[in-house]
């Protein structure tokens, strides 16, 4: 028997510290700023986000330690998760490469945003708020954020992008199931989104619109305190679990990854997996190629690297990013989490230096969702919308390796679970309603 197809670690080997890239990269990380006109939102940042995670923001201690409470809780949300060789997905390719996947769809909410969650939520807690608010807009990051907020028992309201609070019915279920309070938006419940409701009650939203009206709802009650999935370096930080996970596992079966592969929208679970094995590309010249897959309908790595906002309405700070305009309108997609303008500052800077490639899938997601169904039925697994672009790049790079005769190591991370996006999958692949069959 084959022992290296599940690669697992025990409870007491869940990494207690995260890594820190920022001490490791090869220049000094651009800071937010200021607009040139207008109040200074980056004094307004202690006001506005968790104290704990702003302090993480900017430091430079490469190892931070992982509370107690926050372990208990990643071991409740049953870290550390396994790594699995796609064994049967080799075969069917007839590829040489050898295929690692990181299982995060092994989630209670379905995504990798449990491991920032949680720790925001802790943190949150400890300083003394009741209550969390967000935006989401694949719907993961608002099924997280209302789970983390539930366990640490406080009240979460979720501003939800209504393309896809149309369509994702069950994910609005379940929000509720943990007692989150949800919005469509741009909704009637904040002054922003109240001007851009009143003018179109059907309007779309985007995740930048559902952003300022987070911020906004955080801003006017003290109480409350406003929570971001993705794009900060306090995000990169937690996300980094998963690839200190990953680097352990691989150790103990005695391989090492020539290519890391994982979606990205605004940049959290590529950087989870990819950061810690980037910090032995910049400390010990380790050699990967590293593959961010994204959607031609938001290719922001191959936008403009430049200062710029986080949201539409110029609440943030701005941010040195890969960008493609903070009030650029994306056509809609299922892998609807990948559709945010702007990528992370951290992988930005890390593109910008050559250490990143990066490619663009089409926006019909026809070849993404029929390479996610050969995994699916090889392996098992249905990977979220988003995740399928992984699962996809990850294929086509082991049949680049077949017609290469090339036997490299492949370490891809699968982000989430489709469960609960399975309609999605169904229009793409035109899976047809049947009639009753007895
Ligand atoms: C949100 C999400 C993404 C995209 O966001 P990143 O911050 O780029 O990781 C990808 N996969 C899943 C399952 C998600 O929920």
């Amino acid at each position: 028997m084959n022992e290296n197809l599940e690669i697992i670690l025990k409870a007491d080997e869940l990494p207690d510290k995260w890594y820190n890239i920022i001490p490791d990269l090869p220049e000094p990380l651009p800071p937010p700023m200021d607009p040139p006109e207008g109040y200074s939102r980056v004094n307004e940042l202690p006001n506005l986000l968790v104290g704990e995670c702003l302090k993480q923001e900017m430091s430079d201690q490469r190892w931070i330690p992982i509370p107690e409470g926050i372990r208990e809780l990643y071991l409740s949300a049953g870290r550390p998760r396994p790594l699995f060789r796609a064994k049967k997905l080799e075969e069917k390719l007839g590829t040489p490469a050898k295929l690692y996947y990181k299982s995060e769809f092994f989630s209670p909410t379905g995504s990798h945003k449990v491991n920032t969650a949680l720790a925001q939520a802790y943190y949150a807690k400890q300083q003394g708020f009741e209550r969390l608010t967000t935006e989401t807009g694949a719907g993961q990051w608002g099924n997280a954020l209302a789970y983390a907020a539930s366990l640490n028992d406080l009240d979460c309201t979720v501003f939800w992008v209504r393309a896809v609070y149309r369509w994702k019915e069950q994910r609005l279920k379940f929000m509720q199931m943990f007692g989150a309070e949800v919005y469509a938006s741009p909704s009637n419940h904040t002054e922003f989104g109240r001007k851009l409701y009143k003018e179109n009650p059907n309007h779309d939203g985007s995740l930048g619109i559902a952003i300022s009206e987070g911020l906004e709802d955080a801003k006017n009650d003290p109480k409350a305190v406003y929570c971001l999935g993705s794009v900060l370096n306090h995000v990169m930080l937690h996300q980094s679990i998963i690839g200190i996970e990953t680097m352990k596992q691989m150790e103990i079966i005695g391989e090492y990854p020539d290519i890391v592969i994982s979606c990205l929208g605004g940049g959290s679970n590529f950087g989870g997996i990819a950061l810690p094995f980037m910090g032995d590309v910049l400390t010990k010249k380790a050699e990967i190629k590293f593959i961010a897959a994204q959607s031609e309908a938001a290719p922001n790595l191959q936008g403009e690297y430049k200062y710029d906002f986080a949201d539409y309405a110029e609440k943030t700070p701005m941010l040195k990013m890969y960008t493609l305009g903070h009030q650029i309108s994306m056509v809609p997609i299922r892998g609807d989490g990948l559709r945010y303008h702007g990528c992370s500052p951290i992988l930005s800077l890390l593109r910008n230096l050559g250490y990143i490639d990066t490619i663009a899938y089409p926006t019909d997601e026809k070849h993404v969702f029929e390479r996610a169904r050969e995994f699916v039925q090889t392996e098992g697994f249905i990977p979220a919308p988003e995740s399928a672009y992984s699962v996809a790049c990850a294929i086509d790079e082991a049949i680049k390796c077949k017609k290469e005769n090339e036997a490299k190591t492949i370490v891809f991370n699968v982000s989430g679970h489709g469960f609960l996006d399975m309609e999605g999958y169904a229009d793409i692949l035109g899976l047809k309603k049947q009639p009753e069959r007895a």
